[in-house]
């Protein structure tokens, strides 16, 4: 494994993107007199906005364009631009790119169409472009993209209207796949009162991806928070170093992540791959890695300007104070629906607000103060300051409602003083009639303090919080940081091979799984030896690698008792492959001990394409997939995830002994976890899928049983 080394730095390829959003010199190859043009935009938004440094048009067509010399080719530049615009027709691009390299172009933003979203030939006119880009060192953005703003030294490179804006700097940058909808979201996120520091559009991605930009922008101590429109990363299993880079530098990503359709119904084989699909993966990586998944733009805003405070909870409590009842219990409710904890307020915190609130206050959490309280606003500081001492509130939710006039500054004052004595996460809800409380608002601004519309919108953005500390809690805890981010390799998905169960078997026993006991054999006297040495009852299977759901085709016989009886079974399963036809495959019958008692689950690992290692736990057994109750993560995954993963199924309540059944084993349950999603990292190259089903969980004292398992590998030699 690879370690991460400390301070904002990253082991990726996305060193020195500095130049790319600060040139000091571009160039617009395909520059056009028309400032309405594709390549005549960036030209008039560059110098609209005063561009300090050098800008070179570039067409053999003029000598002068907008006042500024033309020039033929990048050969005549009078040095090397740190990036060139490329607005010409997609067949002069690789032109343009070798041109770049040949004249030491650092960085090419190409905004031609007619690559990889027009279908197969433009596919490979893309290959072709990354071919040349990297054979002539060009980083190259796009094609087919709008471009790039750097908001915080007012440097637009792109065309279309929005990039002829201002917007409001800050401490955000963005990535996003799709242009036009990623200059939406900059105005959007302004029109919310998010600052903007970066902004690139990626486009078809032919090298460089949002995961390049993002590592970027993670690597730059400017940002805070780092936001992301997705369409879906092909790079995906860099969310693990980027995500834990993401926590130690704590500077929160936030993803809308679209087209969550399931895409992973495939030819899959195996429970685990069919119970599997592209979005659980992000959901899962996004869960393991504190990253914020959103739905809307002003979701995307209610998150990010939580998230921009900084201010980690170490646990899942808030206390919710009001004004207002109604607004309270909104507040705690969307809270509670988030899995924060409304915390039941110690005794003694109850006690001392007595005596600081109005008698008709209702002490208990959601605490409603009354409009009373405002009266007297020094209680009503030391009420707060009492509610955040208490040591099971993580985070403070105030709900003002429409509270306006002299009163709001007077309690915008107090909040931000409570708010600077301590690191307690503290938000508000709340919406003065416009103008009516601009000196409170500002006040609350002035202290960090995020001001939302809405408790919802506000209990949003407690979520996004709780989100992210969890998270940070969770790397903080673990031993030896920093040396979790495997580097994954993936396997040829052609080359892969189903592995009958003896086989796959085995493969896990290598990696410490426990499995049944249990022989191969080949006749009626091989079997009955066998079951003599393992004991009766035993449990009978074909054994086939053509045949993944054995007891579909009647292969499995479980509890057979007698030496005449494992005879007879023997015969019966031997002349299956036969009854079923089709040239199946016969590699002898198995004889295996038989597991009494336990609970039937499903453990399961895909190496998806581009996420790699995942894996799977869940109610196992025929009707896995009926259930679907099912959790993943992706490998590595700690023992605490492994523990997660088994307390968010249903499963776990009957694991917990639910209604008088033995309590189960849990503890070997999670060492399989752990011992699978090792193997699945180990493995990485040479495995597409693994399931495990069921692996019986006997109760607790007694460990785990692998009793059946199906593994699709590239064969290696033994
Ligand atoms: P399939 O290929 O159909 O999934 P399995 O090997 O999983 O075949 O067997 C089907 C079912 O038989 C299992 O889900 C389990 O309930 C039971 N079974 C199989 N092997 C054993 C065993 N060794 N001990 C106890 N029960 C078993
Ligand atoms: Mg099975």
């Amino acid at each position: 494994m690879s370690k991460v080394d400390t301070h904002r730095s990253s082991p990726g390829q996305a060193r020195g993107m500095d130049r790319l959003f600060t040139p000091r010199s571009v160039a617009v190859v395909g520059a056009s007199s028309n400032p309405a043009a594709i390549g005549g935009q960036p030209i008039k938004h560059l110098r609209d906005r005063n561009f300090a440094g050098a800008l070179y048009p570039i067409n053999p067509k003029y000598e002068e364009i907008a006042g500024l010399k033309c020039y033929p080719d990048l050969q005549a530049l009078p040095e090397a631009p740190d990036l060139i615009v490329v607005a010409v027709a997609a067949h002069m691009v690789i032109d343009v790119i070798r041109q770049a390299g040949a004249r030491g172009v650092p960085f090419a933003i190409v905004f031609s169409s007619g690559f990889a979203e027009t279908g197969a030939d433009g596919e490979q006119a893309q290959v072709a472009l990354r071919e040349a880009a990297a054979a002539a060192g060009v980083t190259v953005i796009g094609p087919n993209c709008q471009g790039l703003m750097n908001v915080a030294d007012s440097i637009p490179v792109g065309f279309g209207e929005p990039y002829g804006l201002e917007y409001r700097r800050g401490a955000v940058s963005l990535s996003s796949q799709s242009g036009a909808f990623g200059n939406s979201l900059v105005m959007g996120l302004d029109d919310e009162g998010v600052g903007m520091r970066h902004y690139v559009s990626t486009g078809n991605e032919a090298m460089t991806t949002s995961l390049d930009c993002i590592e970027h922008f993670l690597c730059d101590p400017e940002n805070h928070v780092v936001a992301g429109y997705v369409e879906g990363f092909r790079d995906a299993h860099r969310l693990r170093a980027l995500g834990d880079l993401a926590l130690k530098n704590e500077t929160p990503l936030v993803f809308w992540k679209v087209g969550n359709t399931d895409a992973g119904a495939k030819a899959a084989s195996s429970h685990t791959a069919n119970l599997a699909g592209a979005f659980t993966y992000y959901e899962a990586a996004f869960r393991q890695y504190g990253i914020v998944g959103v739905n809307d733009v002003g979701d995307m805003a209610d998150c990010v300007r939580a998230l921009l405070t900084r201010r980690w909870p170490t646990g899942s409590g808030i206390a919710v104070v009001s004004v207002s009842g109604g607004a309270g219990i909104a507040m705690a409710d969307r809270c509670s629906e988030m899995g924060i904890e409304i915390v039941q307020l110690q005794p003694a915190t109850i006690e001392q607000l007595r005596p600081l609130l109005p008698s008709f206050a209702s002490l208990s959490n959601p605490v409603d103060v009354t409009a009373g309280a405002l009266a007297d606003p020094e209680s009503f500081a030391n009420a707060l300051r009492v509610v955040v001492k208490d040591p099971g509130v993580d985070m403070l939710g105030l709900c003002l409602a429409a509270l306006a006039g002299k009163v709001a500054m007077t309690i915008a004052t107090v909040i931000a003083e409570v708010s600077r004595e301590t690191d307690v996460p503290i938000m508000v809800a709340w919406n003065p009639a416009k103008g009516r409380a601009v000196d409170a608002e500002r006040t609350l601004e002035e202290a960090g303090i995020p001001r939302y519309s809405s408790p919802v919108r506000c209990a949003r953005g407690f979520g996004a919080l709780k989100h992210f500390g969890a998270a940070r809690q969770r790397r903080l805890g673990r031993v030896g940081t920093g040396d979790w981010v495997a580097p994954v390799t993936m396997p040829d998905d052609a080359a892969a091979q189903a592995l009958n169960e003896f086989d796959s078997k085995a493969f896990l026993a290598r990696h410490g799984l426990p499995v049944t006991l249990e022989s191969v054999v080949n006749s009626a006297d091989e079997a009955v030896a066998a079951a003599g040495e393992i004991g009766y009852p035993v449990v009978m299977k074909i054994l086939s690698s053509d045949i993944p759901h054995k007891s579909d085709a009647g292969g499995v016989r479980v509890g057979v008792a007698t030496a005449d009886a494992v005879r007879d079974t023997y015969e019966e399963l031997a002349e299956l492959p036969a009854r079923i036809g089709g040239n199946v495959r016969f590699d002898g019958v198995l004889v295996q001990e038989m597991v009494h008692g336990g609970t039937e689950v499903i453990l399961g690992a895909v190496n998806d394409p581009s996420f790699g290692p995942v894996v799977m736990f869940g109610a196992g057994g025929v009707y896995a997939e009926v259930f679907e109750d099912v959790a993943f993560r992706l490998a590595p995954l700690s023992r605490e995830d492994a523990e997660e993963m088994v307390a968010e199924t249903r499963i776990s309540r009957i694991l917990a002994g639910a209604r008088g059944r033995p309590k189960g084993d849990v503890a070997a349950l999670v060492d399989a976890i752990v011992q699978l999603s090792e193997l699945a990292v180990a493995e990485s190259g040479s495995f597409t899928e693994i399931d495990i089903n069921p692996l019986l969980v006997l109760p607790e004292g007694h460990g785990a049983r692998v009793v059946d398992a199906y593994v699709k590998r590239v064969r290696i030699p033994r």
